[in-house]
């Protein structure tokens, strides 16, 4: 017994989606018929469509929204929410991340890529609500904790290894300015004896890349590689200040970087991922949303259209990105790492239905609308591994995991 989904369109054709028990496309078309025993939705001629992945993201900051202070990175950090996270149990991070995950479902995104403390109450969340995520502890080892962020890293990995096929362990060590070389030459060697992916923040800012050439007498990128960290198993969040060698480098290493142009443009670092010479390099693309402590959404479907226009304004040129490269970028199918689902029979059933009725979508191409015109408000239906997460935009218990986290937030003094 499986789901069932009748009367969506797909590709301009009315298609039907069946979904197995293991939660796998079974078959998609036209023919498509329920099985005795089917789940049996009609989505009454909803678009079908693949889901989003968030590239890079910190689910808890849900907890954390409104409370920036509209501070630079620096400050922001260390007099907002260092102080803070130093406080929190895992009991906030669970429901910080159960609100995330629901923001998410909303709007369109069934796999994420989180870097946060307590990394195992973000895993029972992600579980429970029923989405995929790729998990890492934050490595740090200012003040040469070296051991400590070993142990960290250890533990963090075995502790996300118990969890189901909807989460996958990773490696986040923070940034070159807070992990030590030792540290990060040590995570890159873990990372391949594991095959474990990593995540970093890299070049979010000018200084960040001054500190670098005046710490270690090179760009971040070429840094990083020294270390041997660089892989295609690496994930770069930002990358704002990547010149045109270190993109050529990361594009030689396989690495993936992630454009979050909404979280670079209210912490107004100066500009944005240079995506045309990225792609020209032969870089992998994604996107993020950030943490909610600096977007302050999760709504990865509006953050999409601020990806298309900060390309075309920086470039001056409305050619730099159109929409259907833009799509690629969202859906994570430029970036092999990310985790891409393709809608085809034998991939994991994670798909989406777009509301029929959904107003910016009922004239004109409708990638165009989806990037341009649409928000994560359009989406009326999500599904993951074949099981509903969300029908007619109604998550169960919305107003439960709401009231939950704002009572964690308050108990913090957020
Ligand atoms: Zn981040």
């Amino acid at each position: 017994m499986g789901l069932t989904v009748e009367n969506a369109r797909f590709g301009g054709e009315a298609v039907g989606v069946r979904c197995d028990e293991d939660g796998a496309i079974a078959a998609l078309g036209a023919e498509v018929a329920a099985q005795t025993g089917d789940e049996v939705i009609d989505v009454g001629g909803a678009h079908l469509v693949p889901p989003l992945v968030n590239g890079h993201t910190h689910a808890a900051m849900t907890l954390f929204r409104g409370s920036g202070g509209d501070l630079p990175l620096m400050p922001w950090l260390e007099e907002k929410i260092w102080p803070i996270e130093a406080k929190l149990e895992a009991e906030d991070v669970y429901r910080g991340a159960r609100l995330a995950c629901a923001e998410m479902i909303r709007s369109g995104t069934t796999r994420f890529w989180d870097m946060y403390w307590q990394p195992e109450a973000t895993a029972r969340a992600v579980e429970e609500m029923g989405i995929r995520a790729a998990i890492g502890a934050p490595l740090i080892d200012l003040g040469g904790y070296h051991e400590q962020l070993r142990e960290a890293a250890l533990r963090s990995v075995e502790a996300l290894e118990q969890f189901g096929p909807l989460i996958t362990p990773a490696l986040a060590p923070h940034a070159i300015y807070t992990v030590s070389e030792e540290s990060l030459r040590w995570i890159g060697e873990l990372s391949a004896e594991r095959d474990l992916p990593v995540q970093i923040h890299l070049s979010e800012t000018e200084k960040e890349v001054q500190d670098c050439i005046a710490a270690h007498g090179c760009r971040p990128a070429f840094y990083l590689d020294r270390l041997g960290f660089l892989s295609e198993r690496t994930i770069l969040a930002h990358g704002v200040w990547l010149d045109a060698e270190e993109l050529a480098l990361i594009a030689e290493r396989g690495a993936t970087v992630v454009a979050n142009p909404v979280a670079n443009m209210k912490l107004a670092v100066g500009g944005v991922l240079p995506y045309p010479a990225a792609r020209a390099a032969g870089v992998h693309v994604g996107l993020g949303t950030d943490g909610a402590g600096s977007n302050d959404s999760l709504d990865l479907l509006a953050d999409l259209k601020f990806f298309a226009l900060t390309q075309k304004h920086a470039a001056a040129d409305p050619t730099a990105v159109d929409a259907a490269e833009a799509w690629t970028v969202a859906t994570g199918t430029q970036a092999p790492l990310l985790g891409a689902t393709p809608l085809e029979p034998g991939a994991p059933a994670d798909f989406l239905l777009l509301r029929p009725d959904a107003p910016e979508l009922g004239i004109g191409e409708l990638t165009a609308g989806l990037v341009y015109a649409a928000s994560g408000a359009v989406v009326d239906t999500t599904v993951v591994a074949g099981k509903v997460l969300m029908r007619d935009g109604e998550i169960e218990g919305l107003d439960e995991i709401v009231a939950q986290a704002a009572k964690r937030a308050r108990h913090l003094g957020l």
